[in-house]
């Protein structure tokens, strides 16, 4: 029998700190500035030059730690991480080692309800970053810049506890979107502020020990994380499956050829002659302090989904349109039924309307759109569809205009003349027109063909502009032909 293999995969994941400074001096971490002007001795590794921590990264450290469920240790080491690189001006990075900032924490996985264990959260500083390309003599010189030295991460260490390469992708979804909603993160995959390094094995089907991983770099999306680890998996069966053995190795993502290289056999802990940091003490971190976070975290997107779901009736997919891509939006939401929308017609226009704007906006960010369109200013509206003032239709029509000119929707009804025509008196005349200048219709309906009366219904609608009210248009027809 041949012999099933299966997967085991566990992640490293760097994340950036969204603090104004950086972790041991006082530059600014803004992104995409001219190349080495946010430098100072400290983060360009200049001697005699003293690091000083900035408490807000290990304040945003902390969060993360208590919505990833870890244990804090009240007392922290930094320590020297030795290596020579040139984006790494002083030889050595400061990291934590062996006493990191969080242990033992963990995350279960929307859906499957996969567990997956988290073994550490440490503090540490991003290296330079290498330019191999882009100048015009890069295929004689590289070029670096160390704006990015110095930038504060929390790197995030995974159990092995991820069995294929979905569960690998949701995960790296799921810690994305917590670490956004308490601020911690951007985000922001592209720009390289969240990084994602894949450790992979495969181990025949019922034995426990764990087989040979390779480690690979270089995973800035969520597409690129989950083929890098398709791909490794079928790698490594292939090696046992040709009687190979599997090399402990770290290996680089080539999106264009949609595979992964060997980049270099596995580095050691020992290669890297960590020991502590002697120019920084002892992170302390007092009780009070963790207390103190804990009671400032927002509610966290897993607990929000189901509050969603519990207090206003949503569907599981309407609260997954509703938190997955724009968080904010479900804040809209709320704030559109607390101001007397009620929650299944406010979840149409957030899910409809709102998301329509926002994507003509191109943004993500509700804000833009609140601006014009408070919540309150879209529950008004809302009820005046409620009241049946206006229908369905003008209130889109209306919507527009409000978002236009900022006026409140019962000015524009009032001065636009849209209030809904529901009178007998002022249909007769319009709908006796449309009757007259549609025999074929008539006939149609007439001859069985009940959806014919759809048909006039419309006619009648384009005349009065989509004023009018459709059932009492559906009936006066239905009347008058059948007479
Ligand atoms: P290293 O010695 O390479 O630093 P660690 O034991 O510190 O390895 O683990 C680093 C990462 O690799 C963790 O996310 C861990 O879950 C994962 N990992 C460890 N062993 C395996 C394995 N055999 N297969 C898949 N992932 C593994
Ligand atoms: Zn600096
Ligand atoms: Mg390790």
């Amino acid at each position: 029998m041949p012999t099933e293999f299966e997967p085991i995969i566990g992640l490293e994941i760097h994340a950036q700190l969204l603090t104004r400074t950086k972790i041991f001096c006082g530059c600014s971490t803004k992104f995409g500035a001219p190349p080495n002007t946010h430098g100072c001795p400290v983060c360009l590794g200049l001697p005699g030059a003293l690091p000083v921590l900035n408490r807000s990264a290990v304040e945003l450290g902390i969060r993360a730690a208590i919505a990833l469920d870890c244990h804090i240790e009240l007392e922290s080491v930094f320590a020297r991480k030795n290596y020579f690189y040139p984006d790494l001006p002083k030889g050595y990075q400061i990291s934590q080692y062996e006493l990191p900032l969080a242990t033992g924490g963990h995350l279960s996985l929307p859906e499957s309800g996969t567990d997956v264990g988290i073994t550490r959260i440490h503090l540490e500083e991003d290296a330079g970053k290498s330019l191999h390309e882009g100048f015009p003599d890069s295929d004689l010189k590289s070029h670096v810049d160390f704006n990015r030295s110095g930038v504060p991460l929390i790197e995030v260490v995974t159990e092995p506890d991820m069995r294929s390469p979905t569960d690998a992708k949701v995960f790296f979804a799921t810690l994305r979107e917590i670490l956004v909603s308490l601020a911690v993160n951007d985000g922001n995959m592209e720009e390289g502020s969240l990084r994602c390094d894949a450790n992979v094995s495969v181990r025949p089907v019922g034995q426990s020990a764990l087989g040979i991983k390779s480690e690979v770099k270089n995973l800035n999306s969520f597409r690129f994380l989950e083929r890098a680890i398709e791909y490794e998996i079928n790698r490594q069966i292939d090696v046992l499956k040709n009687g190979e053995q599997i090399t402990q190795e770290t290996r680089l993502w080539d999106a264009s050829a949609d595979r992964t290289l060997m980049m270099r056999s596995k580095e050691e802990a020992h290669d890297y002659r960590y020991f502590p940091e002697p120019d920084l003490p002892l992170l302390r971190i007092t009780e009070d302090w963790v207390n103190e976070v804990r009671r400032s975290l927002p509610e966290l997107p897993s607990a929000r989904r189901v509050r969603l779901m519990a207090d206003y009736g949503l569907t599981s997919k309407q609260v997954e349109q509703l938190t997955r891509v724009r968080p904010s939006l479900a804040t809209y939401f709320e704030e559109v039924v607390e101001a007397g929308a009620p929650p299944k017609v406010a979840i149409n226009w957030s899910l409809g309307e709102l998301t329509r704007k926002l994507n003509e906006e191109q943004t993500d960010q509700v804000k833009v759109i609140r601006q014009r369109m408070p919540p309150v200013a879209l529950a008004k509206l809302i009820r005046l569809v409620d009241r049946g003032t206006i229908s369905g239709t003008i209130a889109k029509e209306v919507f527009e205009k409000m978002y236009i000119t900022g006026e409140s929707a019962e000015v524009i009804v009032e001065q636009d003349g849209l209030a809904q025509i529901d009178s007998v008196e002022m249909l007769a005349g319009t709908v006796n027109e449309v009757l007259k200048q549609h025999h074929d219709a008539v006939a149609q309906y007439q001859s069985g063909k009940s959806g014919a009366i759809g048909f006039l219904v419309g006619q009648v609608m384009k005349a009065t502009r989509g004023k009018a009210n459709p059932k009492l248009v559906n009936e006066l027809l239905r009347k008058a032909i059948d007479r």
